[in-house]
Parts: structure tokens; C-alpha cells; sequence
């Protein structure tokens, strides 16, 4: 059983994959947090999913709480969306020509979130960039306004401040818009504006000087890459307040759409905003994006409009056919939220008994499928703010990790991440999770 392993399961096969991929490719990852750099080890290479679990290359069973960082709500090998796959795949791979498909996860897209218009793309950093293309092009403005420490992908003036892989403790001045990676450069960083996340008044203060330059205030509207903080009633009423400049709105749902509700973090929270950004579940675990809203903004792109975005793979048959399955079977059992939230409640609860009983201080946030159980002591029973975050004892957390992988949980290898339970999650999954951590915890991480 995946909490009392025999011995240390070996990972030669997983390190020897891994000596190989550092010769080909850099890190030996094709996306950085995969490295295990932030919590050492050796990274296990995948050979399977199904359900719950993950297999890696030397047979070693895992409950996974990665989901592949999103995308498989519904638990791995789900058999509608493998079916679904398989009847498009019959039908060829990728056309270059608009197919049935498309329109079909448009109208379900819509539908479900009340937006307009859609286009798709093939990955979130795609739609988030578009959005932000648009929102120029829109408003004729140059301006963006970002909070530290969220992510919404690689696209160069995103990578400010930005959380996930690059969140580290280093800070600067509020609007100092440091770049987060080499290659950036500072004339970019430059239009983007960084306050803090949870901080209403800064941004009052700063749409109050700068708000008629600003095209577009983009958020995750529960954030998931500074690990899990959740907006307070405040924060989200400035977020409203940022309409009346004339600046757009752009929720960033790559991570919270579809996982939090059948219309993500803004239908459960009551926010409208003026553009959304999707990933992740949309592509039911293949590569997909896409971004939409309102008519008249979303008829400024390309070929109605005068804002370019294309894409060779973009609404490709078989991403779309996942897609539609993956949507289709959560709009088709409505209590699954419920038992999401259940899971992810009972969870919480056993992890701070787990870490109290070690006498270990730790503050769980959590909304609906999304967890992270920050290694601190916070001030105020929970954790807000990027600043708190970035406050946890991450070397606790690294070892607290490697105790759990050890007894067979695969946990986000970062302290600055959510996990994501799938409805693959079931009793017998949650019990061998807590007797794990119960164990790690114990054994002094
Ligand atoms: N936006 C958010 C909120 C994300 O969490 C991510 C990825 O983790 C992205 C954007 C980027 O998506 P992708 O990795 O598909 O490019």
C-alpha cells in the first residue's frame, strides 16, 4: 500500500531517464518545476496514469495530486474523454481548416461562462497574450497592471513578479515591475505595473494616478501559483472599481475555470470581468487555450478585426474532442463540485491535525479542489498575500514533501503551488494521504 512501503522503492530507472534528458534538454525538463530543483530528489519519470494514480518508470505507484498541474479534474484515462479522443483520431489528427468540433466546445464554452465570443489557442501562456493584445488594441492603451507573484505564463511582460517556478523571496518596491526572467527586457517589464494581490487600497491608489493609461488589469481570481490564496471581499470590490477607468478586466482562468465551478473562480466569487483567460481542464488534458467576452471587444481579432493571433494547431480536432468530453461529463454530474469540496475540506482538516500532532506549524488554504498547505505560522489564521507566502520554511517543505513521495504521494514538488484532488479521489485515497503525511510529519519530515 501506497503509505507503508517495504523500503525505499527504487528509482533507477526514473534517474538513469534522467542523466539522459539533462544531455538533450535543458534541466532535463521540458517545464521547470518538473526538476524537483526547489525540493532535490530525483524527478520520477511518468510511464502511466489512470484514475488516482501515476506509475513511474521503475513501477512505483503514486497518489497523484498534480493532475498535470490542472487539466485532469475528472482523474487520469477518464474513459469518456479516452473515447472521445479515439473517435476524433480515427477521423485524422489536424486539418488547417475550421471543423465541427470547434464550434461545438464555442457554444459549450459560451454557455457555460456567459462569454460572447471564444477563440482558442493551443496553452494558456497563448491566451493570456492574446488577451493582453487585445486589450491594447481595444482600449489603444499600453499599460498592464499584474499582481506579485501570479502567473499566466511565459509571454514576456508576464514574467514580472510573476509567481509558480519563479516566485523566490526576492521583493522589490510596489510598480518597480522587475523582470522575473533573463531575456526580458526592461523597456517591456516597464508596461507592466505590479501591486500586491489582496491589497485594495494600493490598487486604488494606483488606478487613481495611472488608470486613463491602463489597457488592462489581469488576476487569477483565486490565486493558485503563490500557492493557494483565496481574494477577500475587499479586493475583489477594488477589482470591480478598475471598470470605471476604462481599463479591461481580464481574469485569468487557466487554473480556476471549470476546476472551482462549471464557470470558474469569477461565477463562484460574482465577478464580471471583460475578458477570461482559459487552459488547463479546457483541453480535457490536451494542449489548449483559449480566451473570450464580450462581442464588441472579441471582434477586434483577427480576421474581423484589427488584432493578429493565429495558431497551425490551434482547434485541433483532438485537443477539442477532449475538451468536449472533459466539460460535457462535468456539466453532466452536478454534485461533483460538492464531492471535490468534501475531499479537499477533509483533506485540510487532516493535514493540520497530522502537522499539530508533530507540533509542526502549517496554515491550509483551500477553495474547492485547490490546496496548499503553507510550512508558517500565519499571523492571522490564513495566508493572503504573496509577502506571507513567500514567508514559509520551504526547506520544512521540501522535506515534508520528499517524507510523503517516499510513502507514495505525489504532492506539487514546490510550496508555492496548489494541488489539485480529481473526482478519480475517492475514501480509500484520502485515508492512505493522511496516514502518509501523519507519518512524515512524525518522522520529522
Ligand atoms: N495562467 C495561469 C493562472 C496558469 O496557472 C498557467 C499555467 O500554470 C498559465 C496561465 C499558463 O498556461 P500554460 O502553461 O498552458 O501556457
Amino acid at each position: 500500500p501506497a503509505s507503508s512501503p517495504a523500503g525505499p522503492p527504487s528509482t533507477a530507472h526514473s534517474e538513469a531517464l534522467f542523466a539522459r534528458a539533462r544531455m538533450v534538454t535543458p534541466g532535463g525538463v521540458n517545464s521547470p518545476v518538473r526538476a524537483f530543483k526547489s525540493v532535490g530528489g530525483v524527478p520520477r519519470f511518468i510511464a502511466s496514469a489512470h484514475g488516482a494514480y501515476l506509475t513511474d518508470a521503475d513501477g512505483t505507484r503514486y497518489i497523484d495530486y498534480i493532475g498535470s498541474w490542472g487539466p485532469m479534474i475528472l482523474g487520469h484515462d477518464h474513459p469518456a474523454v479516452r473515447q472521445a479522443i479515439g473517435n476524433a483520431l480515427a477521423g485524422g489528427t489536424s486539418f488547417g481548416a475550421p471543423s465541427a468540433r470547434e464550434v461545438e466546445l464555442a457554444e459549450l464554452v459560451t454557455r457555460l461562462t456567459g462569454t460572447d465570443k471564444v477563440r482558442f489557442t493551443s496553452s494558456g501562456t497563448e491566451a493570456t497574450m492574446s488577451a493582453l493584445r487585445l486589450a491594447r488594441g481595444f482600449t489603444g492603451r499600453k499599460f498592464i497592471v499584474k499582481f506579485r507573484g501570479n502567473y499566466h505564463g511565459h509571454a514576456d511582460g508576464l514574467l514580472v513578479e510573476a509567481g509558480s517556478g519563479l516566485m523566490t523571496n526576492a521583493d522589490g518596491p510596489l510598480g518597480a515591475a522587475a523582470p522575473s526572467s533573463a531575456g526580458v527586457p526592461q523597456e517591456y517589464a516597464g508596461l507592466t505595473l505590479v501591486t500586491e494581490y489582496n491589497d485594495p487600497a494600493a490598487l486604488d491608489a494606483l488606478m487613481a494616478a495611472r488608470g486613463h493609461e491602463i489597457a488592462a488589469v489581469i488576476f487569477e481570481p483565486v490565486v493558485g501559483n503563490a500557492g493557494v490564496l483565496i481574494p477577500t471581499p475587499d479586493f475583489l470590490a477594488a477589482l470591480h472599481r478598475v471598470k470605471a477607468s476604462g481599463a479591461l478586466l481580464i481574469a485569468d482562468e487557466v487554473m480556476t475555470g471549470f476546476r472551482l465551478s462549471l464557470n470558474g473562480a469569477t461565477g463562484l466569487l460574482g465577478l464580471t470581468p471583460d475578458l477570461s483567460c482559459w487552459g488547463k481542464i479546457i483541453g480535457g488534458g490536451l494542449p489548449v487555450g483559449a480566451y473570450g467576452g464580450r462581442a464588441e471587444i472579441m471582434e477586434f481579432v483577427s480576421p474581423q478585426g484589427p488584432v493578429y493571433q493565429a495558431g497551425t494547431l490551434s482547434g485541433n480536432p483532438l485537443a477539442m474532442a477532449a475538451g468536449l468530453a472533459t466539460l460535457s461529463t462535468l456539466e453532466a454530474d452536478p454534485d461533483i463540485y460538492a464531492r471535490l469540496d468534501t475531499y479537499t475540506a477533509r483533506l485540510a482538516a487532516g493535514l493540520k491535525d497530522a502537522a499539530q500532532a508533530a507540533g509542526v506549524s502549517i496554515s491550509v488554504n483551500h477553495i474547492g479542489s485547490m490546496l496548499t498547505a503553507f510550512h508558517l505560522e500565519a499571523p492571522h489564521g490564513s495566508v493572503g498575500t504573496y509577502t506571507q507566502a513567500a514567508g514559509s520554511d520551504t526547506a520544512g517543505f521540501a522535506a515534508w514533501f520528499q517524507g510523503l513521495l517516499a510513502r507514495g504521494i505525489y504532492w506539487a514538488p514546490s510550496q508555492f503551488e496548489s494541488i489539485f484532488v480529481s473526482a478519480a479521489h475517492t475514501d480509500t485515497e484520502l485515508a492512505a494521504t493522511l496516514d502518509a503525511a501523519h507519518a512524515a510529519y512524525a518522522a520529522g519530515w
